[in-house]
């Protein structure tokens, strides 16, 4: 590509509305352009990215033996109907309607679809199991587009769905995506890290994300530095303490703590650490009462967990300022479970303090010295917090760490969820109709284009790992109208390497070399090759790799093969 006849509008400026680096990168680098809010247009270069993100997940989808198929975006509202979603799904589900008054949705997904098309098409086991995936657009009217095409509104995902005859055929296509995915990301180059997911109101047995590690991702997950055990922070195991609760040596004392409404605060003025506080948090109960939880003053509540515990309304709903005076007689900030007449669950950390301290029930007021057992019957024992960096890992093996991470796919064992609910049958070898088993698997293309930004950029701009670069090698001379020499053997180079089948960014623009180098590496070009006339007089030309401090020399007679030896991919 010829940079004079490619027209590319660098900003020089952050854009003010772009709150993360991708975001920001994206748009002045102008990979993409903004259409309306969590609507962007992919611009020649960034489409460039983006199709080289899908080469690769279609090779691997391939290897994996799934067919791709292609469904339409627009979807009748009967089948979301049939399957429940039509009401289930909120706004987030855009309904639209044809000049005959017909109602459909944009899709947000396909698992409807796909289970209509297995229907007609699959008759027999024998025609399983098969794995239909296509690439295609999605839309979700999210309630706060950001971050670019990290969380946008319209967006390009590849998704899958599998059909098997039994649970175990299921758990092997799962597994044989895990790997296609395990692959599709490394490929990619990106560091990333498969997780334990939260299976949520679809149900099903197995889940897992993928995410690929960057400050800037919107979730927390675990991950256990002695093994390969990560999961959601919303799903991570918080193991009991392993060594036993200690004998209680205080006598129970009331103390005045006037204004002392949070942890902190208490724990300042009884002068103790956070851990030898507990804080109480009351919830809304399944029937309609409330249920009290029991966390060590240094832990928080974690709200997947508690709402899947019997009695706990799900949804996790924190009670109402009136319910907590109803059930305690007092206002939030003061309340323990000490003489509550509720349910009362304890995490096993709070639940392994003695001499703690807690809300009095009483304004203004805690009580210090508390011992489960003596002061106040024992809780039921749970793990309902989120687990903190330090915590030894559920596996046994190693101590749990917590990073940032962006989920870019999604593997999901769905069960019958919509094979029952839509009738998808086939006959098995005896002839006897059984609902098939299925299993999701999402990739967002889009996402993945912008986490890989996240997780490789500098002050400069962006630097592309070599499997996603627009273009392989920028090809920049300098002083080109100026000097014959430099012209000749630049025009020769990019035949040559062209003839090569590497896809190199020509700058042959009439600029000053500050202004091609700035732009090559806010575009974030893997591989330089400069050519001036001093290199010239000694026979090399000089190469410089996005990622290093100082250029080296290559060879002028052998360019290529000296390409080659630095390209990963
Ligand atoms: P999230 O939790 O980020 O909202 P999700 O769990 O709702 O995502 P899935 O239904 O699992 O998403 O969709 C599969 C993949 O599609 C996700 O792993 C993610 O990479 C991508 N994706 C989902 N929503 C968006 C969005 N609004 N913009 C861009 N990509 C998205
Ligand atoms: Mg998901």
């Amino acid at each position: 590509m010829r940079v004079s006849a490619y027209p590319i509008v660098s900003l020089r400026d952050v854009p003010a509305d772009a709150e993360v680096v991708s975001h920001q990168l994206m748009l002045r680098a102008g990979l993409i352009r903004r259409l309306a809010g969590g609507l962007f247009t992919w611009m020649p270069m960034g489409l460039k990215v983006l199709r080289r993100a899908e080469r690769i997940i279609r090779e691997e989808m391939d290897r994996a033996g799934a067919l791709e198929l292609l469904m339409p975006t627009v979807q009748p509202a009967e089948l979301w109907q049939e399957s429940g979603r039509w009401d289930q799904f909120g706004p987030e589900l855009l309904r639209i309607k044809d000049r005959h008054d017909r109602l459909y949705c944009y899709g947000p997904t396909h698992e409807e679809v796909i289970t209509e098309v297995a229907r007609k098409e699959l008759r027999s086991y024998k025609q399983l199991p098969v794995n239909f995936y296509q690439v295609q657009i999605k839309f979700r009217d999210e309630i706060r587009p950001r971050f670019g095409v990290m969380r946008s509104r319209e967006f390009l995902m590849k998704d899958a769905y599998s059909f098997h005859l039994d649970p175990a055929s299921l758990a092997e296509g799962y597994n044989r995506m895990f790997d296609a995915y395990t692959r599709i990301f490394s490929r990619m180059q990106l560091r990333f890290r498969a997780v334990d997911a939260d299976t949520g109101s679809i149900g099903g047995n197995r889940s897992q994300e993928f995410h690929v590690l960057a400050d800037s991702g919107e979730d927390a997950i675990a991950f256990s530095d002695g093994d390969d055990y990560a999961a959601n922070l919303e799903m991570a195991v918080a193991l009991p303490p392993a060594a036993g609760r200690a004998t209680a040596s205080q006598a129970l004392a009331e103390v005045r703590t006037p204004g002392t409404k949070t942890i902190a605060d208490v724990a300042a003025f009884l002068k103790v650490t956070a851990d030898r506080c507990v804080k109480t948090l009351l919830v809304e109960g399944s029937d309609g009462g409330v249920v009290a939880f029991v966390v060590r003053g240094d832990h928080e509540l974690n709200a997947v967990k508690a709402q899947k515990l019997p009695g706990v309304a799900n949804p996790l709903k924190m009670a109402s300022a009136a319910q907590v005076a109803e059930a305690t007689g007092c206002e939030p900030g003061f309340i323990g479970p000490v003489g509550l007449n509720i349910k009362v669950y304890a995490d096993h950390s709070a639940l392994a303090l003695a001499d703690f301290a807690c809300g009095a029930n009483k304004a203004d007021h805690h009580l210090t010295g508390v011992n489960w057992g003596r002061d106040l019957p024992g809780a039921e024992a749970v793990d309902v917090r989120n687990v903190v960096a330090g915590d030894p890992s559920p596996t046994g093996k190693g101590t749990l760490g917590i990073a940032r991470g962006i989920e870019v796919g999604h593997i999901f064992q769905l069960g019958r969820k919509y094979s029952e609910a839509m009738q998808a049958t086939v006959l098995d070898e005896q002839g006897k109709s059984v609902t098939m088993w299925m299993g999701c698997y999402g990739i967002g293309v889009t996402r993945v284009v912008a986490a890989a930004i996240e997780q490789n950029h500098d002050e400069r701009g962006i630097i592309w790992p070599d499997a996603l670069a627009p273009f392989q090698v920028s090809l920049v001379p300098i002083n080109l109208q100026r000097s014959d020499r430099v012209r000749e053997t630049a025009e020769k180079l990019y035949a040559e390497l062209t003839a090569a089948g590497i896809d190199v960014m020509f700058d042959d623009r009439d600029a000053r070399p500050g202004v091609k180098f700035a732009d090559d590496e806010l575009l974030g070009i893997p591989h330089r090759i400069v050519v001036g006339e001093k290199s010239l007089d000694r026979g090399v030309l000089e190469y410089r790799h996005r990622r290093a401090a100082a250029s080296e020399e290559c060879p002028l007679d052998d360019v290529i093969g000296f390409l080659r030896g630095r390209m990963q991919s």
